[in-house]
């Protein structure tokens, strides 16, 4: 790939190289629009994936285990925080936001969720809704992951209808008392401090709360067994009497309207973690099929292998050009959640396809995680659920085309 057209020349692809090592994918030079510093970070995070997160990936993703010495290298590469500006964190604009976890779930879909959660969903919590005494207290050590954060919205009986959340928040003086149970949270289990939403027992409004994990009465338990994201753990949470000072509470959280201006922010990511998933699984795919050779020749050099890589390399495009667009109107601050929300649907929905071709065009082989691509297909599944599941983004852009609420 060349810095000034951004094109992949499949002659000079390097076919002994790993699987998982980029090509630099990028057939409509939409990388030409890169400022220099977006160049210098992006290219920092893919050879940070290239030489460390891949490698290590198969083994963490086998072992259902978080690879901490690749996790701990995040903060020197300057990317833990994404766009909050002071505070220690990176002040990144969006694009530059968008290439990080492109990068990292290329690499590994459970680094990039860990991440996501960090800097997204935790952090600009934080951020948004926070006193600057809280912002002050907890961005900086979480920054440098001194500090982990988790975000506990989902329950057992309330997913895709999180706003029917029935743990409860009573004041009792100066504390509040937090009662409930959460699903799927992730880092829940490991975070110094989780974001907890809960509705107030006296006004019935959402409230969202600091809580120190460490506090009697707050317990977190891995969910075991999944076959997807193994090495990022998700928790079921138990919140009984937890006892939190209202200096804990974020201010600006004042009902379920502004927990969903945090969700809104990192809707995009997903889009562009998905568009990660997919190019690791096209570049793994072109890759292979230079190399291989059955009846005589390599896959490449067969028709209906070629129509089936076009037809990736053409959905993968797409997504890109649909993440570069939503980067350019969160720089405008224009970027409306229906359109976060479409940018998400549409990007897990071709990744999913781009890597059941992937994994098919391996053969055998791609079954094997040591070849990553079956991997990446089990982890886009859960991309493909979080945080709004597809079905879900596609009724919300329904109601706004129509005018129909068809889900609630
Ligand atoms: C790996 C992973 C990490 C996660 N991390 C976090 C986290 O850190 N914090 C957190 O709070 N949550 C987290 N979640 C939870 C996630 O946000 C929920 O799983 C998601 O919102 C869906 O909720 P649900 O699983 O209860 O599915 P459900 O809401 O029960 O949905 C089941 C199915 O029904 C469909 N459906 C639901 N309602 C409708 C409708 N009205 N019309 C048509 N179809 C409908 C859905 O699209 C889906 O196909 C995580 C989940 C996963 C899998």
């Amino acid at each position: 790939m060349t810095r000034a057209t951004g094109k992949v020349d499949a002659m000079t692809v390097d076919s002994e190289g790993p699987l998982t090592e980029a090509l630099g994918t990028d057939f409509f030079s939409v990388r030409r629009r890169f400022t220099e510093a977006q160049w210098d970070t992006f290219m920092a995070v893919r050879r940070y994936v290239d030489r460390v997160v891949s490698p290590a990936a198969p083994a963490a993703w086998d072992a259902a285990e978080m690879p901490w010495e690749v996790i701990r290298g995040l903060p020197d590469l300057g990317v833990v925080g994404d766009d909050i500006a002071g505070y220690g964190c990176p002040g990144h604009d969006p694009l530059t936001c968008g290439l990080v976890a492109m990068e990292l779930a290329r690499g590994d879909g459970s680094l990039a969720t860990f991440h996501a959660v960090q800097s997204g969903l935790a952090m600009k919590s934080i951020a948004m809704l926070g006193s600057e005494e809280q912002k002050q207290e907890f961005l900086p050590a979480m920054a440098r992951l001194d500090l982990v954060g988790a975000f506990g919205l989902t329950e057992p009986e309330h997913g895709s209808d999180s706003v029917s959340l029935e743990s409860t928040a009573r004041r009792d003086g100066d504390d509040w008392v937090l009662d409930g149970r959460k699903r799927w949270i992730g880092n829940g289990s490991i975070a110094g401090r989780t974001v907890v939403w809960a509705r107030d027992t006296e006004t019935n409004t959402v409230l969202g709360f600091l809580v120190d994990t460490s506090s009697p009465g707050y317990e977190a338990e891995v969910i075991p067994r999944k076959g997807s994201m193994r090495s990022v753990w998700q928790a079921d949470l138990r919140l009984d009497g937890v006892r939190v000072p209202e200096r804990d509470r974020l201010p600006g959280a004042e009902s379920f309207k502004d927990t969903g201006r945090v969700l809104a922010t990192t809707r995009g990511t997903c889009a562009w973690m998905a568009l990660g998933h997919a190019t690791a699984g096209y570049d793994a795919a072109l890759r292979y099929a230079l190399e291989r050779q059955q009846f005589g020749k390599p896959l490449a050099a067969m028709q209906i292998v070629q129509e089936r890589l076009v037809q990736m390399l053409a959905e993968l495009t797409g997504m890109q050009l649909y993440c570069m667009q939503i980067a350019q109107l969160a720089e405008d601050d224009d970027l409306a959640p229906t359109i976060a929300g479409l940018a998400k649907m549409n990007n897990t929905r071709k990744a999913r396809w781009v890597l059941s071709h992937a994994r098919d065009l391996l053969g055998g082989n791609g079954i094997l995680l040591d070849n990553h691509v079956v991997r990446h297909m089990a982890d886009i599944e859960s991309i493909h659920t979080f945080e709004g599941t597809e079905t879900i983004q596609t009724l919300i852009v329904g109601r706004e085309i129509t005018g129909h609420s068809a889900f609630t």
